[in-house]
């Protein structure tokens, strides 16, 4: 008998290791599992709205999800509805690849106060996931603080700052678009605790910044460095491959625009400074240290100041939430592994694996190879013989958990792309209960 596989996620990580076994071994049954109806992780839920290209990856997704042998099965969550023992007992390989979902937090002072959202619930929110779809974050007032130097921070800054015409071609939540246009930022702050040279952002989403119908970016001549000497070439490369933009922002006239994006390094957020509302701390400004680099890290250098600040977005990175019995690994919050085995018929891949961290790409060469230690292991390890999706499928009708297939997702797929107002290429359903009765109406 093949040997049964599951997959707990369908993001990148999830679909590069199905597309990785159904090369190697065509045979062998594949479970893909989701805890929401749709499939995708963060390429549905993570990636901005307006990156539409980006997401046009769900097309190879497709081919893969529609293979013999791999089933898509939704709705279904690691520790609801199936526990690691049992996904263990069912199967001879478990592969987890369930992303990194929640955000990093400052942790500093003030960080709980009404008007801090942090990046799961506003990037969440802004492409209608289910999770935050129901938040509606206050976006009122005139100083809007977005903390980290990665690609989820421009992604942010874009978003709230983007004109209704900029968001008409994406398929930002309605709800988000409305309250974005309707926001009356006179000024965003994009922070970084180190230099450019050690920002983790990418020259396209750099650039993207200076292209916006309102937003003006600006940076000063004295926060850049004249030269970058690195090491490694492709590092070298990019890196001054940014400078290159960042120094085109220098001589930008704040006023050519509306809406002013100031770019600020070395500048580390230390407290969240509020005051009392109707008994509800909010935001009013954030305290910042000046910082100074000592072998790379961000140093404090004891002088501060005060960014006045309505709302403040923090970017700074996820983790993964573990369900229970999945080893945690001892340096990040990942699952423990040695290269990619985490024990005896389990696997990881993606940002599970390696934490947040690289492209939609890089799980591609990683996913394959986690497919092939795979391959190797069940070859020295004989057949299968476990139930395999038989005793999933058992299982989960005792519990009367009402599965999605992908024929499902097709259908919701459809109905979201013939719902939509063109140019948006989709009206996202946004909650779990509207993509279940569409399904069952
Ligand atoms: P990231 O690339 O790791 O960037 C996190 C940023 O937060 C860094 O600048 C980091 O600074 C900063 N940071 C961390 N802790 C901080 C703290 N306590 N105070 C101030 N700053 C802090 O993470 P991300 O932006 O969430 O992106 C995750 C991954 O997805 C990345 O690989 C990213 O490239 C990828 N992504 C790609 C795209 C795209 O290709 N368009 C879009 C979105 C995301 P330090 O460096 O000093 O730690």
């Amino acid at each position: 008998m093949s040997p049964s596989v599951v997959i707990v996620g369908s993001g990148p990580g999830a679909f590069y290791a199905a597309e990785g076994l159904a090369r190697a071994a065509p045979e062998w049954p594949v479970d893909m599992l989701d805890r929401l109806p749709t499939p995708f992780g963060l390429v549905r839920g993570g990636v901005a709205p307006d990156h539409q290209k980006t997401k046009g990856v769900t097309r190879i997704f497709d081919a893969i999800a529609n293979r013999d042998k791999v089933r898509f099965v939704g709705n279904v969550e690691l520790g609801r509805d199936v526990s690691y023992d049992q996904l263990k007992a069912l199967y001879d390989v478990v592969i987890l690849a369930f992303g990194a979902e929640r955000s990093r937090t400052l942790g500093i002072p003030g960080e709980d106060a009404a008007g801090v959202f942090n990046a799961d619930l506003v990037v969440g929110w802004f492409n209608g996931h289910p999770d935050y779809s129901k938040v509606r974050p206050d976006l009122t007032g005139s100083s809007l603080v977005v903390v980290g130097n990665g690609n989820v921070a421009l992604d942010v800054v874009r978003m709230m700052g983007a004109t209704a015409e900029e968001l008409a071609a994406t398929d930002v939540a309605p709800y988000a678009r409305d309250a974005i246009v309707a926001a009356n930022f006179t000024e965003i702050h994009l922070l970084g605790r180190r230099g450019p040279v050690q920002g983790a952002f990418a020259k396209a989403e750099l650039a993207e910044l200076g292209r916006m119908e309102r937003c003006v970016p600006l940076v000063e001549a004295d926060q850049l460095p004249e030269t970058v000497q690195l090491d490694d070439d492709r590092e070298q490369r990019v890196k001054a491959a940014n400078l290159k933009v960042l120094r085109g922002y220098i001589g930008n006239d704040p006023a050519s625009k509306p809406l002013p994006v100031h770019i600020k390094f070395l500048a580390a957020p230390r407290e969240v400074i509020t005051e009392d509302r109707d008994g509800t701390p909010h935001v009013v400004a954030l305290r910042v240290e000046h910082t100074r680099l000592e072998q790379n890290r961000a140093v404090g250098t004891g002088e501060f100041f005060d960014l006045p600040a309505d709302i403040v977005m923090p970017c700074i990175g996820y983790w993964s939430v573990l369900p229970e019995g999945v080893p945690r690994h001892a340096e990040y919050d990942a699952v423990r592994h040695q290269d990619g085995r985490v024990e005896a018929g389990v696997y990881v891949a993606g940002w599970a694996k390696r934490g947040p961290t690289g492209t939609i790409a890089t799980n591609r060469a990683d996913s394959h190879a986690v497919a092939g230690l795979i391959v190797e292991d069940l070859a020295a390890a004989g057949a299968g013989d476990k139930p395999g999706r038989a005793g999933l499928d058992k299982l989960l009708a005792g519990r009367g958990v009402r599965t999605v297939s992908f024929a499902d997702w097709e259908l919701l797929n459809r109905a979201e792309i013939s719902r939509a107002k063109a140019p948006a290429p989709r009206a996202k359903f946004t909650s779990i209960e509207d993509m279940l009765a569409f399904l069952d109406r």
